[in-house]
């Protein structure tokens, strides 16, 4: 079993060609795709369902995780360690670049810790920073 397929495993998801391609894209990335740039990058599928339905799955069992976009576009990126496979549990700030518009996960921003006095109970907090990225700058 090659590191795609033991994750497809560990996860208990259903192992299809392109599934493996899938977790191999993201992994090879620090940055994060959406269902069209996943339909130009990996070829073993053009069927929109099937992406969705992938990406989803993947979301659910906490592989990958939701990112800001620039257009306002469902956008996923890996997530790390510190999610479990059935919790996500983000405390990083995303970045998206105002050139090539791509979103980035900074994982040594951690989120600021905010202790609500006023009666709003606080589930999650949120950080987008925005600017130029490595490539761009
Ligand atoms: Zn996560
Ligand atoms: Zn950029
Ligand atoms: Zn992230």
């Amino acid at each position: 079993m090659n590191k795609a397929e033991e994750i497809l495993a560990k996860y208990k998801l259903k192992k299809t060609n392109f599934r493996l391609e899938l977790i191999k894209l993201f992994q090879s990335s620090k940055s994060s795709f959406t269902a069209d740039e996943i339909n130009d990058k990996i070829k073993s599928t053009n069927d929109k369902v099937t992406i969705y339905r992938a990406l989803s799955a993947f979301e659910k069992k906490c592989l990958i995780h939701r990112v800001p976009d620039k257009s306002n576009l469902i956008r996923y990126a890996l997530c790390q360690k510190e999610c479990s496979k059935i919790h996500h549990k983000h405390n990083h700030a995303h970045f998206i670049c105002n050139v090539c518009a791509q979103t980035f996960c900074l994982d040594n921003i951690k989120l600021p810790q905010i202790n609500d006095t006023s009666g709003f109970k606080i589930n999650k907090t949120k950080l987008t920073l925005e600017g130029a990225c490595p490539s761009c700058y």
